[in-house]
């Protein structure tokens, strides 16, 4: 994306959020087949085919006119004060007749679009939690599924991870790069009379994740698992 202007005031504000609206894939709300807008078209191709815009007719009615096909989009009815509705002057806009003499969004972000960008991109899930040192956490997994921790060694040194119980596991360690895990190092004590063990050095001020997945849930449908 690349502006061409100073965008420091609030118009520089909602322009930017407007064309990143557009990166995250949304169309120009005056476009919303919902809206039922009716142009009067001659003005609209007037208006933006002068100063500043100076757009060709097929720029204007891809950028206004055109009405998107409602299969093509998801979305709330029209909502004026939306980010991707423009500013209109007086005379373009003869349906609804109340913006006859202009349309003028509040600027900013309005709720529908918080809600409808939220709804598209929802909150990542929470975060995992993090084991520390010598802390045994006990988990009531069945079998098939999976716990995650992040380690966040304190200091650089070889580490033992390992699970307790009679459970049969799949420990796996990743370390966290550029927000990919990668794999480090993995155990599974399925069907084996012992417990999972991963030994490892762990460098303070990188990040770890450790997971741990039951193949077999065991008698008392309980583990633990430590790092030391
Ligand atoms: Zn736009």
């Amino acid at each position: 994306m690349n502006f061409g202007w100073d965008l420091t005031d609030d118009y520089g504000h909602t322009t930017a959020l407007h064309e990143i609206g557009h990166t995250l894939g949304l169309p120009h709300e005056h476009q919303n087949p919902f809206a039922g807008i009716v142009w009067d078209e001659q003005k609209v191709y007037d208006y933006f085919g002068g100063d500043p815009n100076n757009w060709s007719r097929d720029q204007t009615c891809q950028n206004v006119l055109r009405k998107i096909d409602a299969g093509e989009v998801e979305g709330s009815n029209w909502n004026p004060d939306s980010i991707m509705e423009y500013w209109f002057p007086a005379g373009l806009i003869v349906q609804p007749a109340k913006y006859h003499d202009g349309l003028n969004p509040a600027g900013g972000l309005s709720e529908t679009d918080k809600q409808w960008v939220k709804r598209f991109y929802p909150a990542l899930p929470a975060p995992f939690p993090t084991l520390e040192p010598f802390q045994t956490r006990t988990l009531s997994l069945k079998s098939g599924e999976q716990a995650d921790f992040k380690l966040e060694p304190s200091a650089s040194r070889t580490y033992q991870i390992g699970t307790f119980g009679t459970a049969d596991a799949i420990l796996v360690l990743f370390e966290e790069v550029n927000g990919e895990q990668r794999y480090v190092a993995g155990d599974d004590d399925s069907g084996q009379d012992r417990n999972t063990n991963i030994s490892a050095k762990l460098f303070q001020g990188r990040h770890y994740v450790i997971r741990v997945r039951l193949t077999w849930a065991g008698g008392s449908g309980q583990t633990a698992i430590m790092y030391w």
